[in-house]
């Protein structure tokens, strides 16, 4: 089914769960463990990502089938213009339409490692407005989401810049926007409002990850770029060594921050890291 017929047909907030495919044997087993135990939720979807430079492709694919075929949950799959061509991307968007699934999410990717700029592969698609255009024009029937920034994009020189940006990208064919993670609700409101004054107007799922250890700190902020707010960091720094406590506080703040957003958004997409119980946790709040 496509994410966007969920969404308009809900009658209930929708709930989503970002997986990634993972590299070993264990790491398959505790996914499927995983999926099993949040499938109890009822999620409206779930989405799987590619990895860096295109790495996990096959493995994406597989794993969003078998969602579809052994689970009877609607996949989305993510996609990058990362190191492939036109051609290659149209193969390998065939084959994801073959599959039956419904769902693409079509972004840009990152550079490789060490490489500040993205420079778009020989015969590829220089951000994800030309690979969006693209799916259009091939005619493909995906319901197709992008990404947004409430922080703006890390290579975005401004806010309006970006705005400006994910306004084409919206116009190029996008039904639905999933976020970056924020823990500010502040920074969502904001974005909101700068996108619907731009005119968007296609529904803008938050994207929400929960902290489960005091190292994720540093490297949620600089993976996603975003701010965490000082009292928060200040809570959690407190109770770094009592892992119950940290997990109590942490969740405490995220189940806040998700009722508050509850109130202007559709649904809730999270990203688990393939865990669960942090997950399950915040939705049985939520739930309550
Ligand atoms: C929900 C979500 C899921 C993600 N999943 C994955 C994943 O599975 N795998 C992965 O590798 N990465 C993933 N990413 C990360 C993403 O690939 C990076 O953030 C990447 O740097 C940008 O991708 P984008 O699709 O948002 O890019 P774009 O929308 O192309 O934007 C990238 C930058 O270019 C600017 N820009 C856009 N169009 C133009 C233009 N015409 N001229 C000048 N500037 C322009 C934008 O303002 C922005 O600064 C995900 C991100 C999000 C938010």
């Amino acid at each position: 089914m496509k994410i966007i017929e969920i969404y308009s047909e809900a009658k209930s907030p929708v709930f989503s769960f970002e997986f990634f495919p993972p590299k070993t044997v264990e790491g398959e087993t505790k996914l499927k463990a995983t999926i099993g135990e949040l499938k109890k939720l009822n999620p409206g979807f779930v989405s799987v990502t590619y990895g860096a430079g295109g790495s996990t492709r096959d493995k994406t694919i597989e794993i969003c089938t078998e969602i579809q075929t052994v689970y009877s949950i609607p996949s989305m799959c993510h996609f990058t213009c990362v190191g492939a061509s036109k051609e290659e991307i149209k193969s390998i968007l065939k084959s994801v339409e073959n599959r039956g699934i419904h769902n693409i999410i079509a972004l840009r990717g990152d550079p490789p490692k060490g490489e500040g700029k993205f420079t778009p592969p020989p015969s590829g698609f220089s951000n994800a407005t030309e690979l969006v255009e693209f799916i259009r024009q091939e005619k493909f029937s995906f319901c197709v989401a992008a990404g947004c920034y409430p922080e703006k994009h890390p290579d975005s020189p401004t806010l309006e810049s970006d705005t400006h940006y994910l306004k084409q990208k919206v116009s190029a064919g996008v039904d639905i926007l999933v976020t970056q993670l924020f823990f500010s609700n502040k920074v969502f409101v904001n974005f909101l409002e700068r996108a619907r004054n731009a005119g968007i107007t296609s529904p803008i799922l938050p994207g929400i990850m929960p902290i489960t250890s005091y190292s994720q700190i540093q490297r949620f902020k600089e993976m996603a770029d975003c701010e965490i707010p000082l009292d928060f960091i200040n809570d959690l720094e407190r109770v770094k060594d009592n892992p119950s406590e940290f997990m109590r506080v942490s969740l405490s703040y995220t189940i806040a921050q998700c009722r508050e957003l509850l109130s202007m958004s559709p649904g809730i997409h999270f990203y688990t890291l393939n865990q669960s119980t942090a997950t399950m946790e915040i939705m049985k709040a939520l739930q309550k």
